[in-house]
């Protein structure tokens, strides 16, 4: 039945397989031999099996698990550099005709103060976080074919890319809306998507659909073979993730690789991002009513696995998330994070009250962008705003194989830079404008290519000049 290139959901992520890891990582990890060779092979940083990885993630050796952080640390900035793109979630609607029992969005649930944006309050919203400096937006909304039919998707992608409000522009729209079928796949495409994010909660089909009790949701096959229909129709960069809490960590760890290898395996490029969320308290949500609540030492070391699994993915973090929390996930792999985020409906233009809530679940991460900014340059890392990939067409397996051979980092240091220093003009507050500046100043040094480097060196001036350039 497993058949990794099959197209149907039960072949490619077949729950007999899923168990048969599970046993085989209890079985095989205290299994000294077996495991210096799943980390020689992680060292090699070109990516480990599910079954590998299941043995690591069974493994309690002290020293294993420091092993492990140390690599996924070490391919992270093979790849990445010490580069984090940062992005914002956009609440378009919140009506949903799903029953998801995690969601507050439940079609049940009557307090939950029902809103869909217009085009003029999505503007409002744009203008409002373009102030902040975001150039890069994940779209979200609720399942309904009446309130959020894809029309309304795309035209509220039309006004987005359309709104240029002093310096800011929003140069990537990324989409996670409901599965849809390949018609709806190939004209999100034509909008101009970056990538369509789906997660697909648990993999486990029987406690999915106990999970999605009634809606189109509730079609387990549907919604795991939406990134063969979306890929299908033509969207290279797809990001999937499981929404950690409502099922055990070990069955839908092994379900999200097992993804990632179908995807990889039947379209030559795995998946262009992974989001490791984990279930948060929101209205008429309590957490403590799920049993699978992952600890944050387990979720450490989730994330950094996944990290050396899946070496050339990008890995997405949250404002689900507390700041202590995203400080370690930096170290073990995470390469993107949001920043200032609302996850209310026109929360950025009108904060709400805990009354009138309409938000999907309570974020930890409450700090301002700015404040982000400051505190991931304080931790030398880069925040980016770059978007340049998308903009010059390296997605999919274009983007992957420059990563693979460490080309990015070519492009991307420098294009960091840029868009750093675009953010430092226009949005920081001064204490932050000066440590960006500070390392923009240091970091141009290490560009390896002279005429790369002189290049920057040129647009950087151009941006104190006040010229703008929209390709990054
Ligand atoms: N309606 C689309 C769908 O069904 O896929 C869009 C998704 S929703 C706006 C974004 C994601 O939020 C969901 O896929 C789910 O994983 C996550 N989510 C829902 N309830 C949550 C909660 N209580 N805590 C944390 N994340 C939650």
């Amino acid at each position: 039945m497993y058949n990794v290139k099959s197209h149907i959901a039960e072949e490619f992520i077949n729950d007999a397989e899923i168990c048969d890891t599970m046993i085989y990582a209890r079985e095989h990890c205290n299994d000294a031999e077996l495991i210096q060779q799943i980390l020689k092979k992680a060292r090699e940083h070109k990516g480990i099996t599910h079954r590998e990885a299941a043995v690591l993630l069974e493994c309690e050796d002290k020293d294993v698990i420091n092993e492990i952080f140390d690599i996924a640390n070490e391919i992270k900035h093979r790849f990445y550099g010490n580069r984090i793109v940062m992005f914002a979630p956009l609440y378009l609607s919140n009506y949903c005709v799903n029953s998801c029992v995690y969601c507050p969005y439940h079609v049940k649930n009557k307090n939950i103060r029902r809103k869909k944006l217009s085009q003029e309050e999505i503007r409002q919203e744009v203008i409002a976080l373009q102030d902040m400096g975001h150039k890069r937006l994940a779209l979200e909304a609720g399942e309904h074919p009446i309130y959020n039919p894809l029309e309304y998707i795309l035209e509220s992608i039309k006004t987005i890319y359309s709104i240029k409000h002093k310096n800011g522009a929003i140069r990537r729209v990324n989409v996670n809306i409901a599965a849809t079928t390949v018609e709806n796949y190939r004209r999100l495409k034509d909008a101009g998507i970056g990538t369509y994010i789906l997660f697909q909660e648990t993999y486990n089909k029987k406690n999915y659909e106990a999970l999605h009790p009634k809606g189109p949701k509730s079609d387990y096959a549907y919604h795991t073979e939406a990134m063969d229909r979306a890929m299908e129709a033509g969207i290279d960069d797809v990001g999937i993730g499981v929404l950690y809490g409502l099922e055990t960590y070990r069955y839908d760890f092994i379900g999200l690789l097992m993804h990632a290898e179908h995807l990889e395996a039947t379209f030559g490029v795995g998946p262009h991002t992974i989001s490791v969320p984990r279930l948060c308290m929101a209205d008429d949500i309590d957490t403590t009513d799920f049993k699978n609540a992952v600890p944050d030492d387990i979720f450490y070391r989730i994330v950094a696995i996944i990290r050396i699994a899946v070496p050339y993915t990008g890995m997405i973090i949250s404002t689900r998330e507390s700041e202590k929390c995203r400080a370690r996930l930096l170290e073990i792999g995470i390469s993107q994070m949001s920043g200032g985020s609302r996850t209310s409906v026109g929360g950025y233009v009108s904060p709400e009250s805990e009354e009138e809530n309409s938000a999907q679940f309570d974020v930890a991460d409450h700090r301002t962008l700015d404040e982000v900014v400051g505190w991931l340059l304080d931790l030398n890392h880069i925040p980016s705003f770059c978007t340049a990939c998308y903009r010059e067409g390296r997605t999919g397996d274009r983007f992957m194989t420059l990563l693979k051979n460490g080309q990015i980092s070519n492009c991307c240091l420098p294009n960091a830079l840029i868009t750093l220093k675009e953010y430092a003009k226009d949005y920081a507050s001064p204490e932050v404008r000066e440590k960006a500046e500070e390392m923009i100043k240091r970091l141009l040094a290490n560009v390896p290519n002279e005429k790369v480097r002189a290049n920057a060196t040129k647009y950087l001036a151009a941006i104190d000049e006040g010229k703008r350039d929209f390709r990054f």
